[in-house]
């Protein structure tokens, strides 16, 4: 399958061949030709799958397709005639073509980013990103220019509709993205609040990594018969990202092992998440010290250093980020080859989302998790809900010398061979066994396969 077969305009296909796209991603194959076609759109697909050209892709050609909004001035030109003619120009709000909603400013940025990337060659179509943090000034210059796409948080979108800044009276796509997650976040009255501003003739298109429950109900209500496209693939599994759980005794073993693997030779570059801004800080300045080049990242920092210490993160020059979950929330950088848990997430959704920091665009990744003997059920609860069983490691000189709960801690002799150096491996080397597959000779798993031979899950008694 090619993009051109999707039926997206060539402008838009020779800046997606500059990009390096060589051919769509199967939500992007589903989502493309549906949304061309003005179907609203309810779609659930892994993180890294591509979700963000599914969606901009089909839009830029709908917008690049319709007139330029004939004979209008833009906000600007109107104010500077008003000027011109001696009257005190007044604000003209904005009427955006197209609106997305995303969780958090990070997300926001890296949609307008990759937005901009698509249409390099669409000069007409502006998109900008409105955004909590963002100087006020900036945000009016930004709106002044009457942007056809918005990106946006929700919250920062409200202040602006109700005080007469945006007029969705033109809307006619609107995108959420991450829709679960901005009703974790409590979102879910800005939401409909934007929705019920926004024409019943919109196109709506909905993202989210599960399409039941408070989502699923959202969804019905918001869309009109919506195709719903669910890619469960092995890669929902994230099959290319090697998991991996090490027992600690206590937090100076732990900081120990963390620093001994960040070491590793196959690390470019890593995300270590913590439960706390405060853990984020201390371990961010522990392993300056200790030489790393690392940065926190979190909810506290002010929006400038945010986008600092993000772009340092891709430029390579910041090695290892040091991050709460909403504050790395869909970072999108390839070269991010290890995830470590400092602290487990408290939900198994957060573990998902995680360890997709790495693994990017189809390349290997390897997610550890550093976990007290005490923490052995929040694994277990993570891998009930992964539905994947994830391998224990331990490395000589850094074994723990408690022993986790009984079902853990017989799994580890013969796990580990004294000399098998497994840090300076490529993460590629290690894959998750496959169903049915032999058991892998270094890892975790005392005996035998650690699915039965039928290929069903073993049950969590026997561990
Ligand atoms: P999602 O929103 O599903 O998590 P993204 O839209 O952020 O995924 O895309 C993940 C990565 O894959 C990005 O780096 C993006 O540039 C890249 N990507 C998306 N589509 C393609 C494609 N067709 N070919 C190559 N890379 C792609
Ligand atoms: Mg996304």
């Amino acid at each position: 399958m090619t993009f051109e077969a999707l039926g997206l305009n060539t402008s838009i296909i020779k800046a997606l061949t500059d990009a390096g796209y060589t051919k769509p991603t199967p939500v992007q194959e589903q989502a493309i030709p549906a949304a061309i076609a003005g179907k609203d759109l309810l779609v659930s697909s892994q993180t890294g799958s591509g979700k963000t050209a599914a969606f901009m892709l089909p839009s830029l050609h709908r917008l690049a397709g319709t007139d330029p909004v004939a004979a209008g001035k833009t906000p600007n030109q109107e104010m500077q005639a008003a000027r011109a003619r001696g009257e005190r120009p007044r604000f003209k709000a904005a009427q955006p073509k197209m609106l997305v909603l995303t969780p958090t400013r990070e997300l926001a940025l890296q949609v307008t980013t990759n937005t901009d990337k698509y249409s390099v060659n669409l000069r007409r179509l502006k998109a900008v990103s409105i955004l909590g943090g963002m100087p006020y000034p900036k945000q009016m210059q930004l709106l002044a220019k009457n942007p056809e796409i918005l990106v946006a948080t929700p919250g920062r979108l409200i202040d602006h509709m109700e005080s007469g800044k945006i007029d969705f009276s033109q809307l006619e796509i609107l995108v959420l993205d991450e829709a679960d997650r901005m009703l974790d976040m409590g979102f879910i009255d800005d939401i409909e609040k934007i929705v019920d501003a926004t024409p019943s003739t919109r196109q709506t298109m909905l993202f989210s990594a599960t399409l039941d429950g408070v989502v699923g109900n959202m969804a019905r209500r918001i869309t009109k018969d919506p195709q719903v496209i669910q890619i469960l693939s092995a890669a929902n599994k994230h099959e290319n990202i090697t998991q991996r759980v090490h027992f600690v005794d206590d937090l100076s073993h732990k900081n120990r092992l963390l620093d001994h693997l960040l070491r590793d030779e196959a690390l470019d570059q890593a995300v270590v998440f913590t439960a706390t801004k405060r853990d984020a800080d201390t371990i961010a300045d522990r392993l300056n010290i200790a030489g790393f080049s690392a940065a926190a990242l979190h909810g506290d920092m002010h929006q400038g250093a945010r986008n600092r210490t993000l772009d340092s993160l891709r430029r390579g020059q910041v090695k290892i980020l040091i991050a709460t979950d909403v504050a790395a929330r869909g970072i999108d950088v390839p070269t991010i080859t290890h995830v470590f848990n400092y602290d487990l997430p408290k939900f198994p959704e957060d573990y998902v989302h995680r360890i997709g920091r790495t693994g990017r665009a189809g390349r290997n990744g390897l997610a550890i998790s550093l976990v007290n003997h005490a923490e052995g059920m929040n694994v277990k609860r993570i891998e009930r809900f992964t539905k994947q069983l994830i391998p224990v490691n331990v490395i000589e000189g850094y074994e723990p010398k408690k022993t986790s709960s009984p079902a853990r801690s017989s799994a580890r002799p013969g796990g580990w061979k004294p000399g098998d150096n497994r840090t300076g491996a490529k993460p590629g080397q290690r894959s998750f066994s496959k169903p049915g597959a032999a058991p892998r000779k270094e890892g975790g798993y005392k005996g035998s396969n650690p699915r039965s031979s039928d290929g069903a899950r073993r049950s969590y008694g026997d561990r």
